[in-house]
């Protein structure tokens, strides 16, 4: 029954909803609307309602344990983020109405406006992009205009270290620039010697993740945004790992000139299948007359109204951005507050350490750069001695069987067999000391009960899966 399909359960004259008595007079259904055979499933209620929720069950979810997703930020969604976001006032509004009825909803995004540009230290922010890749784009797209604008349009390349996210190559390659790819130095940071190799006078800019994907503070920032400036070049910094460094340093202080946060990943609103994401773009000041428009701005008598910058990009999204996510983000940082947001940013890093060290302890998982201190994440090789034929994703796998999503694998990409482990400061030490012990015990099975590795999972809804086949030939419904 697990198995069944909705049009399985189908049976000929079963119905699932009564409809109240029209209080129009019938008219017969224009004869073209009608389809004889578009195959409808004929359900009762109770039956969808089981099938639906059987499903939900067969998946993992961040409300069910621990998601140590790196460089994916898989918090907890507090509750109260959702009552926010159900609002009457919230729910029941349009995009298009008089903004002079809707001054409270754009009071909220006005305010959000400003609390994301202090935390991270801008100037400006603009709320619409709808991801972070959405916002990496927009980012791009600054970048490129701003260079237009100042006579520079002949530049058309764009730095991005070996460690990035690949969506910061392929928003570049989006905008019609050139993505220039610079190694990494034996310690994580960036490769001094080959970034200045690469500075030159075609560069619109460098794109840099801090901290970086490895898990690392990049130690060289201030003088990588020095050296790109002085090129004439500005730096994008990508927000996703901000979860780091909320109330302990700012990517403007450090020289960052343009950042796209993610609201689903440091500002705990749901992702991965759980709804919508947000990626708003903060800017200093020379880049504000760029942001996409129209964002919300004051007037002399300081109501909320629609403005757009002076050399705009243009819209990148219809109406105003996810502003349901941007209800629950802006619930998450009024209820932890300045000295709140500095506190998850140090539990999310000490939770990181402390795998980090007890990992280093065991020895069985090489750390990658466990010589340093590790930022929000810590990334560990599936590479165990007397267990040659075991690889990263047999150990992934063997984990959903002790009750764990599988971290990152095989991310970043410059680390052979990497297991990317980013606990996040909502799980407490028992939580954390039971997915540490759980690695312990398979680093044992791949020692002596290999087979179990290779063939897990064995207690998922289904097996082993074609990795490849699964994304490329999704099957949705079965054929007749
Ligand atoms: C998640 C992530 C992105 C992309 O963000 P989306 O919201 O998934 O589009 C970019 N860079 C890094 C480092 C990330 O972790």
């Amino acid at each position: 029954m697990s198995e069944a399909f909705i049009y399985e359960l189908s049976a000929p004259g079963r119905i699932g909803v009564e409809m109240p008595a029209p209080d129009v007079p019938e008219t017969a259904i224009p004869e073209a609307y009608l389809r004889a055979e578009l195959p409808l499933p004929e359900i009762s209620e109770n039956e969808v309602v089981r099938h639906y929720v059987r499903l939900s069950q067969q998946n993992y979810a961040v409300d069910i344990g621990f998601y140590p997703l790196g460089s994916c930020t898989m918090k907890y969604n507090p509750k109260v983020n959702e009552r926010m976001a159900r609002l009457p006032g919230y729910t029941d509004i349009h995009p298009l109405q008089d903004p002079l009825i809707v001054q409270g909803a754009m009071q909220v995004m006005y305010d959000m406006q400003e609390m994301l540009a202090e935390i991270a230290g801008f100037d400006a922010v603009s709320l619409q992009p709808a991801a972070g890749a959405h916002g990496e784009l927009t980012g791009v797209l600054i970048m490129r205009a701003v260079q237009c604008h100042r006579g520079q349009s002949h530049r058309n390349k764009v730095l991005v270290p070996d460690s990035a996210h690949g969506t910061n190559p392929a928003t570049t390659t989006m905008s019609g620039l050139k993505v220039v790819e610079i190694p990494s130095a034996a310690d994580g940071n960036v490769d001094m010697e080959a970034l200045k190799a690469e500075i030159d006078d075609d560069l619109v800019g460098l794109m840099i993740t801090n901290p970086s994907t490895l898990g690392l503070f990049e130690q060289n920032i201030v003088e990588i945004c020095d050296l790109v400036h002085e090129a004439g070049g500005l730096v994008y910094g990508d927000g996703a790992n901000l979860n780091a460094i909320m109330g302990i340093t700012r990517p403007g202080d450090l020289g960052i000139d343009v950042l796209h946060f993610n609201l689903h990943k440091t500002f705990s609103t749901p992702h991965g299948g759980g709804g919508p994401g947000s990626g708003p773009v903060g800017v200093v000041a020379e880049l504000a007359p760029f942001l996409p428009g129209p964002v919300v701005g004051t007037d002399v008598e300081g109501a909320f109204v629609w403005q757009w910058p002076e050399h705009s990009i243009g819209r990148v999204r219809s109406f105003h951005g996810n502003f349901g996510v941007i209800i629950r983000a802006y619930t998450y940082i009024r209820m932890h507050g300045a000295e709140g947001l500095r506190q998850i940013s140090e539990d999310a890093v000490l939770n990181a350490n402390y795998i980090q060290a007890r990992l280093a302890e065991m020895g069985d998982y090489p750390v990658s750069h466990g010589n340093r201190y590790c930022m929000h994440e810590v990334i560990i090789q599936g590479k165990l001695e007397g267990a040659e034929d075991i690889h990263t994703l047999d150990i992934a796998k063997r984990l959903i069987d002790y009750g764990f999503h599988p971290p990152t694998i095989y991310f970043p990409l410059i680390v052979p067999e990497a297991m990317m482990i980013e606990p996040t400061e909502t799980e407490s030490i028992e939580t954390l000391d039971s997915f540490i012990d759980a690695l312990a015990d398979i680093a044992g099975e791949a020692r002596t009960e290999s087979e179990l590795l290779h063939t897990a999972p064995h207690k998922a809804p289904i097996g082993r899966l074609d990795e490849v086949q699964a994304a490329r030939k999704l099957v949705l419904a079965r054929s007749a």
